[in-house]
């Protein structure tokens, strides 16, 4: 990639067709004016001026579309095969922000477990000098002891998570996470299945989620099933990180978070990660997902056995309905105008693949019965919103130009996400190519 001048500069570029966030059909033959991070001009190209000296870079054929925000992703957590504390390393978050980038997630929120390197990162980030996805999240968050994250899964350091075991610790927590600057609070209302003894108490999460609203904090709650979803809304969650996962929804709940904007991040390609690389569909050999497996875990998912004894997994069966309850569950949700946020939890097991796991969520979300217009504004406009972000996920004057280019139309064939030609992130080139058809305005 050829790296563009330092100096803020206008560039223009072309396509055949630009989506940009809001949901409407793609413009036909549009033009977009970047001046440094930002967009200035933004329309069909015969109507916007080609300002003196501009760069032109005509995308020929291609099509436009934001770049994407991740609500619920993590960071620093997983190294190839292998998961645990001792990766939550500059060096190793900032090669997983560069992925997402040039995956073409453009924004990532890492959704809790962060350790005291956080805060720095995300400002630098932040600021735009260092390569790679921006970055937002929860610094740490509230676990329980001897329950949710399971410590056999997620095998963070003391730093990196709360446990309390009173109201007053949660308070504490809470207290301690705002300090350092958190974005969200996260707290964690699950068993995993019953394989964990306990689940947190209601007592400690009312105190955590009441102390984050007391310092202007919203909350993401992990949950896995209805009544917990239930519960912890009621007590004010204000986002859930999960999909409902083992009953349907009830009307009773569907109103419960229409009334009060809850937002619902479904992160459905969590549950498929369990099972479908031992499956091997066609879609795991693409050279799109093939290019985010280190040699450690493709090994892995190349080995028979390790297939084999995946599949016979009761964790693998239990993933299987938890999708399928999943996708049931988001298009309920979104039909009955319930505010769905994007995101894969991708980061977190050595199978949730940065960048090429949001690419499979839009894909899922468009097998839940979204279209794939729905489902790009979901990971785009939407998701920005979730975060409070005015700033992005949308393509129009004064946004960030946050912007991925693509072979085909996405907005017919959902696919086509993955035909990424070109990232353009805070306008530059982040990663891909330029056209050959470049040529300087006079
Ligand atoms: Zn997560």
């Amino acid at each position: 990639m050829a790296p563009l001048d330092p100096q803020p500069q206008t560039i223009v570029l072309r396509a055949a067709r630009l989506l940009d966030g809001n949901g409407a059909e793609p413009l036909a033959d549009a033009a977009l004016v970047l001046h440094g991070e930002t967009i200035t001009a933004v329309g069909p190209a015969h109507t916007v001026p080609i300002p003196l000296g501009a760069r032109v870079i005509d995308y020929g054929d291609k099509s436009i579309m934001p770049g994407l925000v991740s609500n619920h992703a993590h960071v620093g957590l997983v190294d190839g095969v292998d998961v645990g504390a001792r990766f939550y390393t500059r060096a190793n978050i900032l090669r997983q922000l560069r992925q997402y980038e040039a995956y073409g997630v453009t924004t990532v929120t890492s959704l809790g477990l962060n350790g005291p390197l956080f805060r720095a990162l995300r400002e630098e980030m932040h600021a735009g000098a260092t390569p790679g996805a921006d970055l937002f999240g929860v610094e740490s968050g509230v676990g329980t002891p001897c329950g949710a994250p399971p410590a056999s899964m997620v095998p963070v350091g003391d730093d990196q998570l709360f446990r309390p075991d009173t109201p007053e610790e949660a308070r504490t927590a809470v207290r301690a996470m705002a300090a350092r600057g958190t974005d969200l609070v996260k707290v964690w209302l699950d068993d995993f299945r019953g394989t964990v003894p306990v689940k947190m108490p209601p007592a400690v999460y009312r105190a955590a989620i009441d102390e984050a609203h007391a310092l202007g904090l919203r909350v993401a709650a992990h949950i896995h099933d209805r009544e917990d979803a239930r519960a912890i809304t009621r007590a004010g969650a204000d986002i859930l990180a999960h999909g409902v996962r083992d009953v349907p929804v009830d009307a009773e709940l569907v109103q419960w978070l229409a009334e009060h904007r809850v937002w619902y991040i479904p992160t459905l390609s969590l549950d498929e990660t369990t099972f479908v690389f031992a499956e091997r569909p066609e879609w795991t050999l693409e050279p799109f997902v093939e290019r985010a497996l280190a040699p450690a875990v493709r090994a892995r998912i190349d080995d028979p056995q390790w297939r084999e004894r995946t599949l016979g997994e009761p964790r693998s069966a239990f993933a299987r309905s938890s999708l399928a309850m999943n996708l049931r569950n988001v298009k309920t949700l979104f039909d009955a105008g319930i505010p769905i946020g994007f995101g894969s939890d991708s980061g977190v097991t050595p199978l949730r693949l940065s960048g090429a796991s949001e690419h499979r969520e839009l894909g899922l979300l468009v097998d839940a019965g979204l279209t794939p217009l729905q489902a790009i504004t979901t990971a785009t406009k939407n998701a920005a919103a979730l975060l409070g972000l005015t700033d992005r996920g949308v393509l129009a004057v004064g946004k960030k130009a946050d912007l991925v280019v693509l072979d085909g139309d996405p907005s017919r064939t959902i696919a086509n996400t993955k035909a990424i030609v070109a990232v353009w992130h805070r306008g530059r080139l982040a990663s891909g190519r330029v056209e050959t058809f470049e040529s300087l305005s006079e």
